[in-house]
């Protein structure tokens, strides 16, 4: 069980969590909520963060199997990855190598909201069209 427990709706091919504003982000800890566990994903990890005005993460990491895609939702901030700086704001993706040394930090005046995808490198094997399997049968709404 992950933190968002009586949050999460699932059905036998789904699992939904009603989070709620970004900003309530910061009551969990560092900002950052992590949905494998809550969700039930088996190929990503993922995470949603809210990293407040003039904060930066303490340390630098790197991985040992999971590139890294973080996508800025709202606001702006600056990563450093290899040591070279990166500014990023709403609407900025950023891919980042399992042996890129990353660390980032928020704007001075404003917080940043992004998301982070954890993946296996190099894993990909069909993606949009080629892994869609059109269902042949009109589309019905329930009444
Ligand atoms: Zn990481």
């Amino acid at each position: 069980m992950g933190d968002l427990a009586g949050k999460v709706q699932s059905g036998q091919n789904y699992s939904v969590a009603h989070i709620g504003s970004l900003e309530g982000l910061e009551q969990f800890k560092g900002g950052k909520l992590f949905l494998k566990e809550d969700l039930n994903l088996t190929g990503t990890e993922i995470s949603l963060n809210r990293m407040a005005a003039g904060t930066e993460t303490p340390f630098s990491h790197k991985h040992k199997q999971n590139e890294e895609i973080y996508i800025v939702v709202k606001g702006k901030g600056q990563f450093l990855v290899d040591g070279e700086m990166i500014e990023v704001q709403e609407g900025s993706v950023l891919r980042v190598a399992t042996d890129g040394d990353r660390a980032w930090r928020a704007d001075p005046e404003e917080d940043m909201y992004f998301i982070c995808i954890q993946a296996k490198q190099d894993s990909l094997e069909q993606w949009t069209a080629t892994d869609g399997i059109l269902v042949q049968r009109p589309v019905s709404w329930p009444k």
